[in-house]
């Protein structure tokens, strides 16, 4: 049997308890009819995913040591060998719709998200472990010290929910961290409220500056103009999904007619 060494630059964690991976593939919804698994390193996930009927799936790995001991192992997996950020998902699903699941590479997690963010219509759930620390980021609520952008670029779009968190003593080699298991799942907004290039925008302003007031902070946005609104004396953690929609919906008023 072909031997993976953890190589650190690629994230490389394994799991090693069984039943915690059989409770992350559990946490998928029933009705799931297709999962790509990202990272599956030497299977862990797999072993439970591979054999379920109810669902099409596809593994997608970067490093070609893991993915010659996952053809071994699995014969039949649909095995992409290569970069889930790189990846055309278009080529590979077509219009249908597909979940994601995968115990993520900690070192590119929010590239993770942004690229489900950029598919989100395509991308029903995802079951994700992550360091704690992003999984409690993203489940954050307004008000709290952790929200930040991922909190509301993801919430905007998802339900997220904090599963269960997992100790560092489970994987080999063990990361520095502990993780926890999230899972997403799309809400009904087809449509922001608003100019969504702004929100975003906006968003990543507000946050690059967080302890400053919006009026501040947002200064880039504003091209000048002076604002009164009560919205502009807070801070942007202060902020939930639907104010920062308001609050997009407020500068472009004000700056229209000038170039974004
Ligand atoms: N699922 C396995 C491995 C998790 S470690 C387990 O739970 O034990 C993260 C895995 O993601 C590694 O196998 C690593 O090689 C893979 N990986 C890292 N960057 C990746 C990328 N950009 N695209 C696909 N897989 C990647």
């Amino acid at each position: 049997m072909i031997q993976v060494r953890a190589k650190k630059h690629l994230g490389q964690h394994f799991l090693t308890d069984l039943q915690i991976a059989l409770n992350i593939v559990e946490s998928l919804p029933s009705d799931t009819t297709s999962v790509l698994e990202i990272g599956p390193g030497t299977g862990v996930l797999t072993q439970f995913l591979i054999n379920k009927s109810q669902f099409r799936f596809s593994a997608v790995e970067i490093d070609s040591e893991a993915g010659a001991y996952l053809k071994e192992k699995f014969p039949s997996l649909h095995l992409i060998e290569g970069d889930f950020l790189k990846m055309n998902l278009k080529k590979e699903f077509g219009e249908q719709p597909f979940s994601i699941i995968g115990n993520f590479p900690y070192n590119i997690s929010s590239q993770i998200f942004f690229k489900i963010l950029d598919n989100r219509d395509q991308i029903p759930c995802v079951v994700g472990m992550v360091q704690k620390e992003v999984a409690e980021r993203i489940a954050a609520r307004h008000g709290n010290k952790t929200y930040g952008i991922t909190s509301v670029l993801l919430q905007a779009f998802y339900t997220i929910e904090y599963l269960f968190t997992v100790s560092e003593h489970v994987f080999d080699p063990p990361p520095k961290v502990k993780s926890a298991v999230t899972r997403l799942t799309r809400n009904s907004v087809k449509k922001l409220d608003c100019n969504e290039t702004l929100f975003v925008r906006t968003v990543k302003t507000a946050f690059n500056q967080r302890r400053k007031t919006l009026r501040n902070s947002l200064k880039p946005l504003l091209n000048g103009q002076s604002v009164t609104e009560p919205i502009f004396d807070l801070r942007p953690e202060q902020l939930s999904v639907n104010d920062f929609i308001s609050l997009t919906n407020l500068l472009e008023e004000k700056t229209e007619n000038k170039t974004i």
